[in-house]
């Protein structure tokens, strides 16, 4: 826990957050800022920034996670398919040092890559 990370504050419920899932290790909510309907975040509990960070359990917890939760959320916004990735460091674009991936869903025809 880290008392100055956004996500950090998410997991303790300081910060309101529009939860999709929830486990021991990992927490996905709606994205604020969605580049599609749908878009999800999927982070582990633990505050590590980058991935390489991260400790085996909540890397393997993580991508488990993601891996369940990728199909759930194409499925319930009826999209074609799914961006998953993680932007790892600063010059990646990664805004929020908080390791999370990103599930965008996609529909045909919506205009390419983010
Ligand atoms: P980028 O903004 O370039 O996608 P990141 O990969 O670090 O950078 O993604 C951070 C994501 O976190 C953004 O998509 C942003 O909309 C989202 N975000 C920031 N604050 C919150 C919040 N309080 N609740 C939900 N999502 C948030």
């Amino acid at each position: 826990m880290s008392d100055e990370c956004i996500f950090c504050s998410i997991v303790a419920g300081d910060i309101p957050a529009r939860t999709v899932y929830e486990s021991d290790e990992v927490l996905a909510f709606l994205d604020a800022n969605p580049l599609a309907p749908g878009h999800t975040l999927v982070i582990p509990k633990t505050h590590a920034a980058r991935i390489g960070d991260l400790d085996a359990a909540p890397t393997s917890a993580l991508f488990d996670a993601v891996a369940e939760l990728a199909p759930r959320v194409q499925e319930a916004v009826d999209a074609d398919a799914a961006n998953v990735g993680i932007n790892d460091g600063e010059a990646a674009g990664q805004e929020v040092p908080h390791v999370h991936a990103h599930v965008i869903p996609r529909f045909e025809g919506d205009g390419g890559a983010p």
